[in-house]
């Protein structure tokens, strides 16, 4: 992955941002979605069922290739690690950022080099350390990310001694919620201030690439100072690393591009975080890297589930679906907001209050609470949007649910990418 260098690349992707703002618009809204086109897959795959548009992909790839013309992107692949996806990401230009050998595994199955796969440890398990070291032996471009000093002697004890790139923490967090801000929890990354010593003692031994912070995840319009403090923190950090070991091939400052969930949420203007990004990192020999996740497939992907049973409760009418939190856990999770529509409907159905539940014997098994929806009827179609981002990836079998199916679209054109899980698979690995 080579960045597009200096001004003129960045003058030529400005450009051909603005031309193509209007058949690559910078949010692809639930109410965008082609109704008939959703009811339609979900009669033929079934529900609940994941749709992923592998031409919205791509569509943000090039955004985020457009306002950061001279900065290696790499998507952080935990956001979404379907194969489909991944060889989208991939031939749009984009590296990866890994966070486990089972991401490094998949990207190199996606046909990703070790040139463009980052693998960033976070307390990694022996297993994980044992199986990068043993593919690194095989793509010994891969770089290796570590988060503790400790992780460096582990590394050293298996042989390893390539491309090494040290994560910082630097003190700062950002994200829509308590539970995905990174930056100023302990967990991640080496203290601060004790970063340029560990840089300087590795750099001889390995091959020290670069450094690494992440604050978390949701940045919004609002959060941005967070992200500029973030980055001249690493800004700084990086030329203390540079006047004493040299130079470094990037500083790479995260992910975390918030992506407006609710409707009337402006999306963000990546001109903008770009603008910051480069402000706030100041003159270093390195290039600027960073590391989108959900902005990269947040609203390529919706939910389809279908209605089970409706019923009327005091204050909300409950409307029971057949997908809930094993199949999306953010709202459980984060209390995350996803817009709802009724795709059946047509437009004589009255709005009503609704509570749309899950079939997980959980209170918290709810997809929204007293939301405004078109009627839903036994038997119809809700499409759940923005469900692209970390869907998928945390469906889980709890009360024996079966994992639900996804098909990928292309031009419109729907293919089945991963079949639904079975009653027989949730006792495959049984001895
Ligand atoms: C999760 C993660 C990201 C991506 O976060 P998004 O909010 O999905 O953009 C980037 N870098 C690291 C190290 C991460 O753990």
């Amino acid at each position: 992955m080579t960045a597009e260098g200096g001004d003129a690349g960045r003058t030529a992707g400005r450009t051909a941002g603005r031309t193509a703002d209007a058949e690559n618009p910078p949010v692809r809204r639930l109410s965008a979605w082609d109704a008939d086109g959703l009811v339609a897959l979900a009669e033929e795959y079934g529900t609940p069922l994941y749709v992923m548009d592998r031409d919205r992909v791509r569509q943000n790839c090039a955004r985020l290739r457009e306002a950061f013309p001279d900065a290696e992107v790499r998507y952080a692949v935990k956001a979404h690690t379907g194969r489909a996806v991944l060889e989208a990401v991939r031939e749009s230009g984009l590296a990866a950022e890994c966070a486990s050998a089972g991401e490094v595994e998949r990207a190199l199955a996606a046909g990703y080099e070790g040139a463009e796969i980052q693998y960033t440890a976070v307390n990694p398990p022996a297993r994980d350390l044992d199986h990068v070291v043993d593919r690194w032996r095989d793509h010994p471009e891969l770089t290796v990310t570590v988060g503790a000093a400790d992780t460096v002697d582990r590394l050293r004890e298996r042989g390893f001694d390539g491309r090494l790139c040290i994560r910082a923490n630097p003190g700062v967090g950002a994200g829509h919620h308590e539970k995905v801000r990174t930056g100023a929890n302990a967990k991640f990354g080496v203290p601060y201030d004790e970063v340029a010593d560990l840089a300087e003692s590795v750099a001889g031994e390995f091959e020290l690439v670069g450094l690494h912070a992440h604050a978390g995840s949701g940045i919004s319009g609002e959060d941005l100072s967070n992200h500029r403090e973030l980055v001249e923190r690493m800004g700084n950090l990086a030329r203390e690393v540079e006047s004493r070991v040299g130079p470094l091939e990037f500083v790479d400052v995260g992910g975390g591009f918030g992506v407006p969930y609710r409707e009337e949420e402006p999306p963000l203007d990546l001109e903008s975080v770009a603008d910051a990004t480069r402000e706030a990192l100041g003159d270093v020999s390195g290039t600027l890297a960073v590391e989108p996740g959900r902005y990269v497939v947040a609203d390529a992907g919706v939910l389809l589930a279908r209605v089970n049973t409706v019923k009327q409760a005091a204050d909300a009418t409950v409307v029971g679906v057949d997908a809930g939190m094993t199949t999306l856990l953010r709202p459980a999770m984060y209390d995350a907001y996803h817009e709802i529509r009724n795709i059946s409907s047509d437009d004589n159905d009255e709005a009503i209050s609704a509570t749309v539940a899950g079939p997980i014997c959980e209170s918290a098994d709810v997809l929204c609470e007293n939301r405004s929806l078109a009627n839903p009827r036994r038997g119809a179609y809700l499409a759940v949007g923005n469900a692209g981002a970390y869907g998928y990836e945390m469906a889980s079998t709890y009360n024996s649910r079966p994992r639900p199916a996804e098909v990928a679209l292309d031009g419109g054109k729907a293919r089945l990418v991963r079949r639904r899980e079975t009653l027989t698979d949730l006792t495959e690995l049984e001895q």
